[in-house]
């Protein structure tokens, strides 16, 4: 079972949704991308179908539940800033980048999820600077290559202005295409969140979320020119997919709203959660329900506060681990569309979401985190290169199946994974 490709550049445009395919076909680079590609347009996403889950199961081909990354954030009840699932070691069992690495190939990843302290040769992970005192360059370097991160910021940290949009993809970019210049890596994770943070700002078919997929197509032109210059393109495959897509909302629910108001939680000062016998921890459109020793009791009262028409399903703990959520959840909520949930413990149960909110940061105008079988949730997938069929269009796919597909272009092997080898794109 030899490699299919020499380099594989996987690009992952957080948030490009299965939607999005009828703009990526006028847009030049897409287009160029496809003429030669397999693609799908239909990848069912995993649940919670929320940005960190879905890269580790990029990575790994499995489920959440499976590689223990099972939302953005740790559970930490009373936290303003929760800590996010930065670290490799958060991630059970292998992945694809310490496979390749296990060959001796040469692996970059710019800020793919989930890779902080990964054993990765240029790694520029994705950390951010989450306590007061914490410096973001400092926080980065530590985790990360820090003489390749050293390199890159002074080239190209300029462009970068904190973590703001677009300018931190144009960074990222930068770095991407020095990588495969000077470093011609056997794999390069890229991870770029422009379209994302549009849609979350300002809802998923705004003007602003178009401009960040053009300049989506841009940075995919800059890639695949850097790859022709580097003088690989004949070895290299490129694949460009997404993670999620996300769905538009006008209204917040606040379960812990309920929960304090039945005694289920109490708060101190500043509304902080001191204590719980029931929380709701949120994946946006989706939320998971921890109830201190999964008393009988209390889930029966809980079902019955959430029993209502702005929640779609009300989950057991089996279910959820049945689709691939968390298993030590007591529930797992999902939202009806046009609602997301939010921690908060303060106002009401529903809030109604202004411009005014949506300007603070304190909410957003769309999310995801929804059930992969919300209708036109799907993301996509698109391949080309060495090693890949030309002009196969696969009918669905799930993100599960990206994982050993990546790792058999590279001749590696997952072991026990849930998805499939998509071998109908390969050329074997
Ligand atoms: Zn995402």
């Amino acid at each position: 079972m030899g490699p299919l490709t020499d380099h594989l550049i996987v690009i992952s445009f957080d948030c490009l949704s299965g939607l999005d395919f009828p703009t990526l076909e006028t847009l030049p680079n897409f287009r160029k991308l496809l003429i030669n590609s397999s693609y799908c347009k239909n990848v069912k996403t995993i649940y919670p179908s929320v940005t960190y889950p879905c890269h580790a199961t990029i990575v790994t081909g499995k489920l959440p539940k499976n590689h223990g990354i099972i939302n953005n954030t740790l559970l930490q009840p009373g936290k303003v800033s929760p800590d996010w699932y930065w670290y490799r070691r958060d991630i059970q069992g292998t992945t694809l980048y310490d496979e390749a690495k296990q060959q001796g190939m040469s692996t970059a990843a710019l800020l793919w999820p989930v890779t902080a302290k990964a054993n990765i040769d240029y790694n520029m992970p994705e950390i951010f600077a989450n306590r007061r005192w914490h410096h973001q360059i400092p926080v980065s370097l530590v985790n990360g290559s820090s003489l390749y991160q050293l390199e890159m910021n002074k080239k190209f940290g300029h462009i970068r202005k904190g973590l703001s949009q677009p300018e931190l993809d144009d960074f990222v970019l930068e770095a991407a295409v020095e990588t495969i210049r000077m470093k011609k890596p056997n794999l390069l994770l890229v991870h770029f969140t422009d379209l994302d943070t549009k849609r979350h700002e300002t809802g998923f078919s705004s003007q602003e979320a178009i401009a960040a997929i053009k300049r989506h197509d841009n940075r995919l032109g800059r890639i695949m020119d850097a790859v022709k210059l580097a003088g690989i393109e004949q070895k290299s495959t490129i694949i460009a997919i997404g993670d999620h897509s996300a769905i538009d909302e006008s209204k917040v629910l606040k379960p812990n709203v309920l929960f304090h108001e039945h005694g289920l939680l109490n708060v101190g000062k500043n509304n902080k959660v001191i204590d719980w016998k029931a929380y709701c921890k949120s994946c946006d459109g989706s939320a998971y329900i921890y109830i201190k020793n999964h008393d009988p009791r209390t889930i029966k009262m809980v079902r019955q506060l959430l029993t209502r028409s702005e929640i779609e399903a009300i989950w057991s703990s089996e279910e959820a681990s049945r689709f691939g959520a968390d298993p030590n959840c007591s529930l797992m909520i999902e939202a009806a569309r046009d609602y997301y949930f939010h921690e908060s413990v303060e106002g009401t149960f529903i809030d109604e979401i202004t411009q005014k909110d949506v300007a603070s940061k304190k909410y957003t105008k769309a999310c995801h985190g929804y059930s992969p079988e919300k209708k036109d949730y799907d993301t996509l997938f698109i391949a080309s290169g060495k090693g890949i069929q030309s002009g196969h269009v696969l009918p669905s796919m799930h993100l599960i199946d990206e994982g050993p597909t990546l790792a058999r272009l590279l001749g590696l092997d997952l072991g026990k994974v849930d998805g499939r080898v998509v071998e109908e794109i390969l050329i074997l």
